[in-house]
């Protein structure tokens, strides 16, 4: 067995569906990443349009200057059909976008990763280098992944393979290895569907398969700070944690096979225990799932607008009581804007 074939049945065996192998050459997708953060597209996730990102996500050798391959892995997070939908059952309940069930998987990653390292380093010596990437590291992940022969970026901007669809995480191991590259997919598995783009509740999907994060409720209700926008509340329904629109309608996914995987936390959680929890239980009942990026205040800041969009004036009550005592001014602003809904 070669040393490549060694090391994919490696990682395959961590638990990685699908491993690919190709060169830190630059790619074409950082004219795309520049062009995307130049029209602000990437919102308030200013770090991404820094000198240093747009330098470091040009070559990879950025990150390790012995790179010789890029090792583009990919895993899928599970969850059965039903929990990969937005469609929220009653009044009572949130919705959290499906990656989120699962244990976060930052850690799991990073440590098979560490594993096919171990593994790496007693296939070819002590002397490899490596870096490990995962999610937050600055580099094109998608585009090495397509260019290792994983798959094709699709109309939402995300990486499809085409067993495995975008239910997928993504990670690379840098080598200073020269490992034979796999070919490039080059198929356009999308065609001329366009269900993403017509699903998506805030047209946040861009023709060059990009995503106007300033409209995407992925962004919006994660990564942003602040308050939502009050153009895109309505559109968040009842989503207090992510959003799985743009994937739940794909073709691809639909016929994706699937993973089991244990669930964490539930993916309707009740709207008043939600709203009710002290920053000490948010801790506790999120603290290692993707929930906590949100932090305490995001997190309240949805589930108040979750209540808005329910049109159950039962909770009415708690929300006007609540708007006596809140001290934060997001959730605050939450607050009101339900109560608004609910009352008219
Ligand atoms: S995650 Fe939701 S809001 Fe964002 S692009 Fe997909 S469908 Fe649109
Ligand atoms: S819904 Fe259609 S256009 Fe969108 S990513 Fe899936 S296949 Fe491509």
């Amino acid at each position: 067995m070669s040393l490549k074939a060694k090391i994919k049945a490696g990682a395959e065996s961590l638990g990685f569906v699908a491993i690919g192998f190709t060169s830190p050459e630059p790619v074409p997708g950082i004219q795309r990443f520049r062009a995307w953060v130049n029209k602000n597209h990437h919102a308030g996730m200013t770090y991404l349009a820094s000198q240093r990102s747009l330098d470091m996500r040009s070559d990879p050798r950025r990150l390790l200057p012995s790179c010789q391959t890029v090792i583009s892995l990919l895993s899928t997070y599970p969850a059965s059909g039903d929990l990969r939908s937005d469609n929220v059952p009653g009044q009572e309940t949130g919705a959290i976008a499906a990656y989120a069930l699962v244990p976060d998987y930052h850690d799991v990653l990073k440590q098979r990763l560490a594993k096919l390292s171990e593994l790496i380093t007693e296939l070819a010596g002590n002397d490899i280098e490596m870096y490990a990437c995962v999610d937050s590291a600055p580099i094109l992940e998608k585009s090495y992944a397509q260019k290792a022969g994983l798959g094709w970026i699709g109309r939402n901007s995300l990486l499809l393979h085409p067993d495995y669809g975008s239910w997928t995480h993504l990670a690379e191991l840098l080598v200073s290895l020269e490992l034979e590259p796999d070919r490039v997919f080059e198929r356009d598995g999308c065609g001329d569907c366009q269900l993403c783009v017509r699903a998506c509740p805030t047209g946040a999907i861009l023709p060059e398969r990009t995503i106007d994060a300033r409209r995407c409720l992925s962004y919006l209700t994660i990564e942003n700070r602040g308050p939502i926008p009050i153009e895109f509340r309505m559109a968040m329904g009842k989503r207090v944690f992510g959003c799985d629109q743009c994937q739940s309608v794909c073709p691809v996914n639909k016929r994706a096979h699937v993973q089991f995987q244990e669930k964490v936390i539930e993916k309707f959680p009740d709207l008043v225990e939600s709203f009710g929890l002290s920053e000490e239980k948010f801790k506790l009942k999120y603290r290692h799932t993707p929930v906590w990026r949100a932090k305490y205040t995001g997190f309240r800041r949805n589930v108040a607008i979750a209540m808005g969009n329910s049109g159950k004036k039962d909770f009415i009550p708690l929300l006007e009581k609540s708007s006596l005592t809140e001290h934060d001014p997001i959730v605050a602003d939450a607050i009101a804007w339900a109560l608004g809904e609910l009352s008219s």
